[in-house]
């Protein structure tokens, strides 16, 4: 079955910002996020472009992703380390856990896994041990392929907690031994080149996110969308759940198979731009959305093309990019081209 929505996405622009990404920290590798199914594109045909493009390091959130998601080139780590349920496919399974805890680190050690990635918090207070837990002795004897810590506002360059993130981090490369070191996420990358360090891991700005203000990377996702019906409404008639417009002339509404359980929340629906810049009315639906296609020759069965611009979209509503990316449906038919 072929569904009546697609998500249109543009493998050149996704390698084009990996790239882009790379180039801002030359001295890094640069890795890709794909958690949360490649941020809501797909993380299979995400993994598989950036692979070919030449990236080696990839990560997950969970164990269930990373079996979804199978081999990838190079690495795999998983986010969020292992609980006692993960173990038997932990040990299995290609792929390193991020040890966050030092109950992970005890359960992995006890269980004689092999190299692993630990995540140290630098002052984020979310996934990680504190810097005194790491180099109490506690990571005495494993194998620690990439140690980590993540930076909680680098999407805000002069914010304060940065420079003491990366100094806490600092601090704690000389005193923990590890094949490489990582620090940044998208944003991260676009902050001084000494926040680079071995490894990077952008997410959001691989999938058309502007992490920073004027970052250079740009858009990968458009939304089509088919239109299931076209009706007259006269003037003064409206339109959709509570009545919410009417219509100021004898209008031709295009009604489109997308709706807010495919993302397209309630705020987020009229700051969408359809091509051809025809207005979104009325409330969005579950399932369905209206735009005037009044001035258009639009019919039943064409598609409307409805692209994603991110940071304008982030502007306008209380969403961030990240949410209206993760946010889109399983029900569209994700098509690289
Ligand atoms: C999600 C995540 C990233 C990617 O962050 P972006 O802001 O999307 O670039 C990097 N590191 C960690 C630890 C993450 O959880």
């Amino acid at each position: 079955m072929s569904p009546p929505l697609r998500l249109l996405l543009d493998g050149q622009a996704l390698v084009a910002n990996w790239r882009w990404l790379q180039a801002q920290q030359p001295g890094a590798a640069c890795g890709a996020a794909v958690k949360a199914d490649g941020y809501g594109l797909g993380a299979k045909g995400v993994a598989a472009r950036l692979g070919e493009a030449g990236c080696r390091d990839f990560f997950v959130a969970h164990w269930s992703e990373a079996v979804a998601l199978g081999p990838v080139a190079g690495s795999l780590s998983v986010l969020h380390g292992v609980r006692a349920e993960d173990m038997p496919v932990a040990l299995a399974y290609g792929a390193r856990p991020i040890l966050n805890s030092p109950e992970q680190v005890t359960r992995w050690r006890d269980a004689g896994g092999g190299p692993c990635d630990v995540m140290v918090d630098t002052g984020m207070n979310r996934l990680g041990l504190t810097p005194a837990d790491a180099c109490s002795g506690l990571l005495d004897g494993l194998t620690i392929e990439t140690l980590l810590s993540h930076l909680a506002c680098a999407d805000e360059p002069d914010h304060p907690l940065n420079p003491r993130q990366l100094a806490a981090f600092r601090d704690v490369r000389g005193r923990i031994a590890a094949r490489r070191y990582s620090l940044a996420n998208s944003a991260g990358i676009c902050l001084r080149a000494d926040y680079g360090f071995d490894l990077t891991r952008p997410g959001i700005g691989l999938y058309g996110g502007v992490p920073v203000e004027g970052a250079g990377t740009v858009a990968v996702v458009r939304i089509a969308a088919q239109v299931l019906q076209v009706r007259a409404v006269a003037v003064g008639e409206t339109v959709g759940y509570g009545a919410t417009w009417a219509a100021p002339r004898e209008s031709r509404i295009a009604i489109l198979n997308l709706g807010y359980a495919d993302g397209v929340l309630r705020q987020l629906g009229p700051h969408l731009v359809a091509d051809g810049a025809r207005p979104f009315v009325g409330r969005v639906s579950m399932d369905l959305i209206a735009i005037d296609v009044t001035d258009a020759p639009v019919g039943e069965g064409d598609w409307i093309e409805l692209p994603l611009d991110l940071p304008r979209l982030e502007a306008a509503t209380a969403l961030s990019q990240y949410e209206i990316l993760t946010g889109l449906g399983d029900r569209f038919d994700r098509l690289w081209r």
